[in-house]
Order: structure tokens, then C-alpha cells, then sequence
């Protein structure tokens, strides 16, 4: 049986850093949720299909290959056969996952994959739903958040190291209607699992929080 440690929570709250590291010190696989749900949007916009037409993206969708391989621990995302990493994180295509992926039939090509995937292996995995839906009975569940200024205040400074201009209280609307969208959708929204820990990381460091997730896993091994 593998082991899983399941991690949720609203856009910026460090998931992917976190889970990474978590994922190197377990020795797990690291399976980035999101990434496939930005994979799925590249090929709605690449195929100029409108956010508004519900229909369209369940239609659309299941003409996309959603496959993942793993180079040097870190997770590639296929798309119809071609790595897209480079590709889906820009804020247009972050905004189309959000919006896309409240869509049932393109929810449930991508945790059939995502289950298959933390049958086989020892993963650690990444989203909005993984405790909720994708795997209720995850070893481990972590509900990880932070408060909305001191995640936009994270990202602003991402984009600050990358030598982009963008200004703090634009990206903090965005996160806070990115959380809503997620929170409110019909389908598998955002929230935290009952048997979640939940870690709001606004005053701890990286690697306490890295540390508070192994001890949680260590305590069930
Ligand atoms: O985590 P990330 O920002 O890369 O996710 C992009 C979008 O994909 C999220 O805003 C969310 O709408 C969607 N998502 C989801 N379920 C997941 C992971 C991501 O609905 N398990």
C-alpha cells in the first residue's frame, strides 16, 4: 500500500515549495495537482475556446492528453505528448485553471489520473480537492493557508526577482477572486477536509513548515 500525504489550500499559500521539499526529505514523489489543471487551460486557450462556454471546455477537453513523467524529481506535464512546463505559468493561464476547472467532465479526466497515480506510488499531492476528493483517505492531510496580504506579498516578490513591475493590491484582488471562484464552485471547491491539519503558515518560516508536515507523516509511517 502507498503512503499519501494530501495538501490543499487557497492560490499562494506555498503549497508546491512546501510540498516539494517535504516530497525530498520523505523520499515521495511530488505531484503538482494544479500544473495539470493549468496543462488542461493552455489547450482551451490554444484552441481559442471562451471561459464562458460551459459546454465547449467539457466538449473540448476531452480531446487533451493530460500525462506527467518525472526528470530529476521534478514533475513534467504532457501535453498531447509535448512538455508544456514552460508554458502555464503566466497569470492568463493560472486565471483560464480557475475558471476551467470548475467544469465536472475535465475534473474527472484529471483525478482519475492523479488516484492512479497515488495508488502506485508514495506521493505527497498538491490542490484544492485532494483531501476532499481525490484522496479521503490520504495518511495525511494538511489544510495549508496564509493570510490573503501576506500571500500576494509572496508573489509580489516572485515577480519582483524576475525583474516584472506589478503592483500589490492588484495581485492581492486577483488571489481573493481566484479563493472565491475555488471556495464557491459547484464542484469539488475548496475547503478544508474534517480531518485536515490545518497549518496557516503568515508566521513561520519554510522550513518550519516543511518540518511540521514530515513530523505529521513520521507520526504514521
Ligand atoms: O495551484 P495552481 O494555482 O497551479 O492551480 C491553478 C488552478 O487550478 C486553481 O486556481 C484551481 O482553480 C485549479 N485547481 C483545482 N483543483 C486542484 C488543483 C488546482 O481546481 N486539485
Amino acid at each position: 500500500m502507498s503512503f499519501n500525504v494530501a495538501i490543499d489550500g487557497p492560490a499562494g499559500a506555498g503549497k508546491s515549495t512546501i510540498a516539494k521539499k517535504v516530497a525530498k526529505e520523505l523520499g515521495f514523489i511530488y505531484v503538482d495537482t494544479g500544473a495539470m489543471y493549468r496543462a488542461m487551460a493552455l489547450f482551451l486557450l490554444k484552441n481559442n475556446v471562451d471561459q464562458e462556454d460551459k459546454e465547449a471546455i467539457g466538449t473540448k477537453c476531452q480531446e487533451a492528453d493530460i500525462s506527467i513523467r518525472y526528470e530529476n524529481g521534478e514533475q513534467i506535464v504532457l501535453l498531447n505528448g509535448e512538455n508544456v512546463n514552460g508554458f502555464i505559468r503566466t497569470e492568463e493561464v493560472g486565471n483560464m485553471a480557475s475558471v476551467s476547472s470548475a467544469n465536472p467532465k475535465l475534473r474527472e479526466k484529471l483525478v482519475e489520473l492523479q488516484k492512479k497515480l497515488a495508488a502506485e506510488t508514495d506521493v505527497i499531492m498538491d490542490g484544492r480537492d485532494i483531501g476532499t476528493c481525490v484522496l479521503p483517505n490520504a495518511d495525511v492531510k494538511v489544510y495549508l493557508t496564509a493570510s490573503s496580504k501576506v500571500r500576494a506579498m509572496r508573489r509580489f516578490k516572485e515577480l519582483e526577482a524576475k525583474g516584472l513591475t506589478c503592483d500589490l493590491a492588484q495581485i492581492e484582488a486577483d488571489i481573493i477572486e481566484r479563493d472565491n471562484r475555488d471556495m464557491t464552485r459547484e464542484h469539488s471547491p475548496l475547503k478544508q477536509a474534517e480531518d485536515a491539519q490545518l497549518v496557516d503558515s503568515s508566521d513561520m518560516t519554510i522550513d518550519e513548515v516543511v518540518e511540521a508536515i514530515c513530523s505529521l507523516a513520521r507520526a504514521k509511517m
